[in-house]
C-alpha cells in the first residue's frame, strides 16, 4: 500500500479533461484520498519542480504550470506510484504507450496533461508539499 501525488496540469484542466482523468484513476482501482483545485504561484511551482531548476526547460515549465488551474490529488493503493505512472505514460506524448493519458491527450513533451511522483522519496516530498497536515479520507 502506498501513496503518490497526482496533478492534472493547466492544459488538462483547460481542455476539460478533469473528469476523464479521474475516471481512469478510479477505474484502475486507485483511491483518491485528498483532492484540491488551485492555481499555483511562481514560488510554489518553482519549489515543487526544484529538482529541475537547472534544466533548460525550467522557466518554460514554470510559466506553463502557473498558466491556469490545476487539480492536486493524493492517490492511494498497492503500488500506487507505478500504477499511476503507467496510466500517465511516458513524459513525451509521442513516445507514450498507446492508451495512456499522455498518448491520448498530451500535446507536447511539456504540455503532457498530468504529473505523478516518480519514487517513494519524491512522493513523500510532493504529498507534504501540498497536503501537509491534511486528513486523508481513507
Ligand atoms: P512529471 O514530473 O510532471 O510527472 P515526468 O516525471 O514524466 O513528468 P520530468 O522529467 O520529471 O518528467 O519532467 C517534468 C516536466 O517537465 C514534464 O512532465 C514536462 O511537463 C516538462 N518537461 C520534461 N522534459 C522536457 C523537455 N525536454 N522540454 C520541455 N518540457 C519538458
Ligand atoms: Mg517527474
Amino acid at each position: 500500500m502506498n501513496r503518490t501525488l497526482a496533478i492534472i496540469k493547466p492544459d488538462g484542466v483547460s481542455a476539460g479533461l478533469i473528469g476523464e482523468v479521474i475516471k481512469r484513476i478510479e477505474q484502475e482501482g486507485l483511491r483518491i484520498v485528498a483532492m484540491r483545485m488551485t492555481k499555483l504561484d511562481r514560488r510554489q511551482a518553482e519549489g515543487f519542480y526544484y529538482v529541475h531548476r537547472s534544466k533548460p526547460f525550467f522557466n518554460s515549465l514554470i510559466d506553463y504550470m502557473i498558466s491556469g488551474g490545476v487539480v492536486l490529488m493524493v492517490l492511494q493503493g498497492h503500488d500506487a506510484i507505478d500504477r499511476w505512472r503507467k496510466l500517465m505514460g511516458a513524459t513525451d506524448p509521442k513516445k507514450a504507450e498507446a492508451g495512456t493519458i499522455r498518448a491520448e491527450m498530451g500535446t507536447s513533451i511539456e504540455r503532457n496533461v498530468v504529473h505523478g511522483s516518480d519514487s517513494p522519496d519524491s512522493a513523500v516530498y510532493e504529498i507534504n508539499y501540498f497536503f501537509k497536515g491534511t486528513d486523508f479520507i481513507e
